[in-house]
Order: C-alpha cells, then sequence, then structure tokens
C-alpha cells in the first residue's frame, strides 16, 4: 500500500515524500487506517517497524482535519525516556513539516524553565516523559483539558519503570473524549492489564 492511498492531508503527503517514503510498512497499513477512523488501538510492534511514523501521521491528520485553535495542546505522546522523547519529537517535527502545526519534547535532566516557555508560546503536539510532565502540570500551570489524542510508546518499557500510575493519572487529566494508543514490543500480562483499563473498544494489532 502506498501513502497516497490513505485519506492524507496533502500537506502530510508531502512531507512523506520528502523523506524518502512510498510504501506503508505493515504496522503503518494496519494502524492509520483503523486509527484515522476512530479506533482505540493496542499495537505489538518492535522498533524498526515504522511505528512512529504510523501514530504520527495519524494524530497531524486528526489534527489538520478539525477545527481548532492553533497552539492549544491536542495531542500528547508519553515516551519512557528522554531520547526516545527526543527521537518522536524530532520525526513529528518531520512529518509536519509543511504544516503550521508545532510539537515539542518535555523531558528530566535538562532545565525546565526553556521548557515551561515554550509551552507557554503555545504547541499542539507535546512528547513527554511522566516525570517531567507531571512537574510542568504541578509548578508550572500546564493543563491537558484539551488533549483528545493520546499515545503510550514503548509501554512495556513504561511500565518496567514504574510509571503505571503516571500514565493512568494522565488520562483522567485529558479531555472527557479522547483516543488513545499504546505501542510495545512485547505482550507481557501488565501490558494487557493497562490496555484494559486504558482502552475503549480496542482493535489489537500484532506485527
Ligand atoms: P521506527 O520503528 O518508528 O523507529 O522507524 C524506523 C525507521 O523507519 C525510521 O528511520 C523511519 O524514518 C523509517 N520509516 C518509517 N516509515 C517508513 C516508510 N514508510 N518507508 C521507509 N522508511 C520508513
Amino acid at each position: 500500500m502506498n501513502f497516497d492511498a490513505l485519506p492524507l492531508d496533502p500537506l502530510l503527503a508531502q512531507a512523506a515524500t520528502a523523506c524518502g517514503y512510498e510504501r506503508l510498512t505493515q504496522v503503518q497499513a494496519k494502524v492509520i487506517p483503523s486509527a484515522l477512523a476512530g479506533r482505540d488501538l493496542m499495537v505489538c510492534a518492535q522498533t524498526g517497524t515504522g511505528k512512529t511514523a504510523a501514530f504520527s501521521f495519524v494524530l497531524l491528520q486528526r489534527l489538520l482535519s478539525q477545527p481548532r485553535q492553533q497552539g492549544q495542546l491536542s495531542a500528547l505522546v508519553l515516551t519512557p525516556t528522554r531520547e526516545l522523547a527526543i527521537q518522536v519529537a524530532e520525526s513529528i517535527a518531520r512529518y509536519s513539516q509543511f504544516t503550521q502545526l508545532t510539537s515539542l519534547a518535555v523531558y528530566g535532566g535538562a532545565n525546565i524553565n526553556p521548557q515551561r516557555k515554550a509551552l507557554a508560546r503555545g504547541v499542539d503536539i507535546l512528547v513527554a516523559t511522566p516525570g517531567r510532565l507531571f512537574d510542568l502540570l504541578g509548578q508550572h500551570g500546564l493543563s491537558l483539558e484539551a488533549v483528545e489524542q493520546l499515545i503510550v510508546d514503548e509501554a512495556d518499557r513504561m511500565l518496567d519503570m514504574g510509571f503505571v500510575k503516571d500514565i493512568e493519572r494522565t488520562k483522567r487529566l485529558l479531555a472527557h473524549t479522547h483516543s488513545t494508543m499504546l505501542f510495545s514490543a512485547t505482550f507481557t500480562p501488565e501490558v494487557k492489564a493497562l490496555a484494559t483499563k486504558m482502552l475503549d473498544e480496542p482493535e489489537w494489532i500484532n506485527v
């Protein structure tokens, strides 16, 4: 399946072309159509399968296709580590390069002030590690109440690192109606339990 077979905004299709992508990877061919149709998803996929582009194109397309206020935080990607947060934010920046959408990575081990100031200027998509997210929520007035899309990347590693309560707490702070996608390399009983709690009639995708 090619990118031009997807119902994507031309600005996103242009970015896929600029990245040299023609054919969808297997995970993209399964995830993008289902998620755009509004389903919650539990996706088992390893790093290297193109999972980042799969969820990024979904969240960008959904932001572009609805009337919304520019710079209002509307999509959140949770990652276990700062390295992954930076990498995911770089990918989202490439895929959104022809749009007006803005994204930002926030993570621990770095000065909070530049992150706080960047957030205050308005960001559409936030990629965050849980600890820093809660620092920003607690002391710095960040609100997630307009967030309509939640992605949990590498959910198995998030659980190994003890972030389960943070993930559940984050979900309770989002817009009342929102969609959720969980990505995990392994499908342990703990991941399954999280999926059962977090997802609404999900489609299960295994690649
Ligand atoms: P990920 O699994 O998200 O870590 O992605 C692995 C690599 O695949 C990244 O370097 C992407 O740039 C690349 N990639 C993602 N989607 C495609 C695609 N449809 N065609 C070619 N390369 C891709």
